[in-house]
């Protein structure tokens, strides 16, 4: 049994039976165990960009660093918008060179996300982490081809619609910053959606050696 937490920044140990993909924010954090992602947060962006995605891309060139990201726009930050458009384009072409899957973080921006991926002609397999938005949505950006990742925002209540009907082969789950137990999350989606465990687990297991390309 082996559960996949995709995005978390807690630096401890995982339990055990858990893999983690820790996120290194740049300019923050080094890397501190892998596998695990590395991208410039929107959050987070240097006012000196071009020494911290120098940095991103040394990161990025480290064995088992197997996503850019999270990255994206954030519509409730102070970054301004032309930086965080030019932080997010340049991850989007790094992702793609080194052919690896982007991890975003998007707050009230999911067009400008959309318009940005296209204009850089993406290819690579985009995450939208910790999406806690309506069924409608998650459709639509099902439709573009988005995998999206679930977080202990479900354990509310609020998510029925989106855990009833996204495939599952779109699927994964997360503990982001946040305390909770990821067997609490797979066992909550499986609660509401009537799924075995043990098919949820091998469901997400496979999305991530597919989507991340990796072998366990
Ligand atoms: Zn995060």
């Amino acid at each position: 049994m082996l559960l996949i937490d995709i995005h978390t920044h807690k630096h401890a140990e995982p339990d055990p039976g858990v893999l983690t993909l820790p996120n290194v924010i740049v300019s923050k954090e080094s890397i501190y165990r892998t596998p695990c992602s590395a991208g410039i947060h929107p959050w987070y962006i240097d006012e000196n960009f071009d020494r911290q995605f120098d940095t991103l891309k040394m990161y990025q060139q480290k064995e088992g660093v197997i996503a850019v990201g999270e990255c994206g726009l954030d519509k409730m930050t102070r970054t301004p918008w032309d930086r965080q458009l030019m932080a997010f384009e340049k991850q989007i072409e790094l992702a793609n060179e080194l052919n690896k899957p982007l991890i975003l973080h998007c707050v009230r921006a999911y067009s400008e996300v959309y318009a940005a991926l296209n204009n850089k002609h993406n290819q690579v397999p985009v995450m939208m982490h910790g999406y806690s938005k309506n069924w409608s949505l998650a459709e639509s950006l099902l439709e573009n081809g988005y995998y999206l990742s679930l977080g202990p925002h479900i354990l509310k209540g609020g998510m029925m619609e989106v855990i009833n009907n996204i495939p599952l082969d779109r699927l994964f789950l997360e503990c982001d910053d946040k305390n909770a137990k990821i067997s609490e999350i797979y066992a909550y989606f499986c609660r509401v959606r009537k799924l075995p465990l043990q098919d949820l687990q091998q469901q997400i297991l496979l999305n991530f050696k597919r989507v991340f390309n990796y072998t366990i």
